[in-house]
């Protein structure tokens, strides 16, 4: 008799070895947190003896799962907004939020929520990838649960670096400090291709190199990062990553929906651990991984459930049953991903996607003791056939749920018994929990009262405050601007030709905000030269009339556009929108000492006819707005121009009353 700590007896016991062997009624063997031994009930009672034996006749006892993929502070986050496209729920709500409040505390709490909920549903081991993975790393090692813990490593500040190389220094520090624990694996997380560089990426993969630890990374998660990818590098996203020397590294590659054979065989070649995320391409919309494919390549696919914040929770019972369900429809084959393979994806063909199969995802004598006693004894489970084996993984993958996983045991130390939790006091947890969503709350609240606020979160943000004295004159055909300008007097400084394309968004704010989304394309012979894209809040008040001009102050916000304009509208939800597009002839000139700028504006769109002749110049005080007043009505006079002509509406007014117009004469 060999002495043990623990006998897991008379269970239906699906050990995920390489044979699949099913052992019913069986029984687990555990000494010092490892699986002594795996066999039929009789004989490991035969041969082992425990202080303690638990029954588990009328379970399965499967090895504990394995959730590849999941961002687990982010349980601080769940149900904050859904509903969304994957670019506006990231970059307007998650990232904003994140700088905001992600701080150790957040993640380690968040985390050891997360643990709670994972040991309640049977998982035992996640990848994580998060800001602070040091706190997440320990707040797991505390609940006793075991991860791989990478470090997110972004091209822009995040909650926990300011820069990249304080990310790359952070996370070897983090790797240093961790390595060899016995239940974390430190990693190292470039968070996606679009979010990092090719430097960065090169940098993450020598780091994960120099220490042999694994690097997890988002890749092609949607339609869209792969076409932008494609425009931006002229290559798909694999042999770009690939050329990195991404893949020289312990690769887990979440997501992976979008990509080609070729592909396919490139992150099979490398030994690219792939993380399918059934719930999560769902609910963003970002389509379905050619998951059958990939296994019958031979890859190693696990799943995950990612974040909770998209998912929206992290129980892999439902991964599970979505990854086969999923596979059956996509293929139109109801055989594809059979129970048995989905029970595997989420045991030992994680641990695979994880590098880690040599210590985890089966039950096999010399692998840690990561075990899960699952009962099966209620309505929704029963009846039990013995006929075929394959009916145990049937009744696990399309009946059971996470709150049928009565015993979690991982490296040997029980995490729960009869569904109590021992390592966690949920109830401290989630009192805590609660008063973080207070505090985002209100600060989402306050950041939605205005569009400003709106637009400052998105960052990149430039205030500027200008004073102009403008006048604007509607001619019903061109003037003939360069013989007309063409005198001593007038120095004309930078001709160019444009066309520019406004969408303004129309708010029903306190402010009469209005933001334009303008793509200024420089033309030069009828070619596009170069195409700006800008972003800016425009308010502004009339301080001033003069005979042919008006005095404006406005104050404006002006950021790059870096984002589509389907991204702004969602993002910012106008009430209304309003389409100018122009050609522009500007002019730069100099008269009487002072810079004017002259715009010959054609509007194609709405149709207005003639065209718009626009003078403006910079001003900083009163005197100074009265002589341009002055240079103006010169300027007009020597363009002339008749005062009857002069026009006070900006384009966006004229385009509402042109569209008002067209609707009545269309009625
Ligand atoms: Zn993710």
């Amino acid at each position: 008799m060999t002495d043990v700590d623990v006998i897991l007896n008379g269970g239906s016991v699906a050990t995920m070895n390489g044979d699949f062997d099913l052992l019913d009624p069986g029984a687990v063997a555990v000494r010092d947190g490892v699986i002594e031994a795996v066999g039929l009930a009789d004989q490991i009672a035969a041969a082992y003896a425990a202080d303690e034996v638990v029954d588990c006749s009328g379970c399965a006892v499967i090895p504990g799962l394995i959730n590849a993929h999941t961002h687990a502070p982010m349980t601080l986050l769940r149900g904050l907004a859904d509903d969304l496209r994957l670019d506006v729920w990231l970059m307007g709500y998650m990232m904003p939020v994140e700088l905001e409040f992600v701080r150790p505390d957040f993640c380690w709490l968040g985390t050891q929520l997360a643990c709670a909920e994972m040991i309640r549903s049977g998982t035992t081991c996640f990848a994580d990838m998060y800001y602070y993975e040091e706190a997440v790393a320990d707040a797991t090692a505390q609940a006793g649960l075991r991860a791989v813990c990478a470090e997110t490593v972004l091209r822009f500040p995040t909650p926990d670096a300011q820069s990249y190389d304080e990310s790359l220094e952070r996370t070897r520090d983090f790797i240093l400090r961790w390595k060899g624990h016995p239940l974390i694996m430190p990693a190292v997380g470039p968070h996606a291709p679009y979010t990092t560089t090719a430097k960065l990426l090169q940098a993450c993969a020598q780091l994960a190199l120099e220490f042999d630890v694994p690097l997890h990374i988002h890749i092609a998660e949607t339609a869209q990062e792969v076409e932008d990818h494609r425009a931006e590098y002229g290559m798909p996203i694999v042999p770009w990553v690939k050329k990195q020397n991404v893949f020289e590294a312990k690769v887990i590659a979440a997501h992976c929906v979008h990509l080609d054979e070729g592909e396919m065989h490139t992150l099979l070649h490398h030994g690219v651990g792939v993380a399918h995320n059934p719930t999560s391409n769902l609910k963003l919309a970002s389509g379905f991984a050619p998951v059958v494919r990939m296994l019958e390549l031979g890859l190693n696919v696990g799943i995950g459930t990612d974040g909770p914040a998209s998912n929206n929770d992290l129980d892999m019972w439902e991964e599970m049953r979505l990854a086969a369900l999923l596979a059956k429809c996509v293929t139109s084959d109801p055989t594809a991903l059979p129970a048995r393979q989905a029970l595997a994806m989420a045991t030992i063909g994680g641990a695979r996607a994880l590098h880690i199969d040599e210590h985890i995802g089966s039950l096999e004598p010399g692998k840690r003791a990561d075990i899960a006693v699952v009962d099966l004894r209620s309505v929704h489970t029963m009846p039990k056939f013995t006929r075929d084996s394959e009916a145990l993984y049937a009744r696990l993958v399309y009946a059971a749920k996470g709150s049928d996983v009565r015993d979690v045991m991982c490296q040997g130390q029980w995490m729960m018994r009869e569904r109590r939790l021992l390592t966690l006091d949920e109830q401290a947890l989630t009192a805590e929990a609660a008063g973080i969503a207070r505090k985002i709350d209100t600060f989402l609240i306050q950041r939605e009262e205005s569009v400003l606020s709106k637009l400052l979160v998105i960052g990149q943000v430039a205030q500027k405050k200008t004073f102009e004295i403008q006048v604007k004159v509607h001619l019903s055909d061109h003037v003939p601007i360069e013989g007309l300008l063409d005198r001593s007097e007038i120095v004309i400084l930078k001709p160019s030709v444009r066309r520019q394309y406004d969408t303004y968004f129309l708010f029903d704010d306190p402010y009469r905000s209005r933001l334009r989304y303008r793509e200024d394309e420089l033309l030069e012979d009828g070619q596009v030269q170069d195409a700006v894209y800008r972003l800016t809040l425009i308010s502004e008040t009339r301080e001033r009339e003069y005979a042919m001009s008006v005095l404006l102050s406005r104050s404006r916000f002006d950021a790059p556009a870096t984002r589509s304009l389907r991204f702004y509208r969602e993002y910012f939800k106008p009430v209304a929108e309003v389409g100018v597009h122009k050609e522009r002839r500007r002019y730069r000139v100099r008269y009487g000492g002072t810079d004017f700028a002259i715009n010959l504006d054609r509007i194609v769109k709405p149709e207005l006819p003639g065209v718009f002749l626009e003078i403006k110049s910079r001003t900083w005080s009163r005197q100074d707005a009265e002589r341009k007043a002055e240079l103006i009505g010169e300027l007009l006079g020597l363009l002339q121009v008749q005062e009857q002509e002069f026009v006070r509406e900006e384009y966006v007014e004229l385009a509402v009353e042109a569209e008002r117009l067209g609707e009545e004469a269309g009625e």
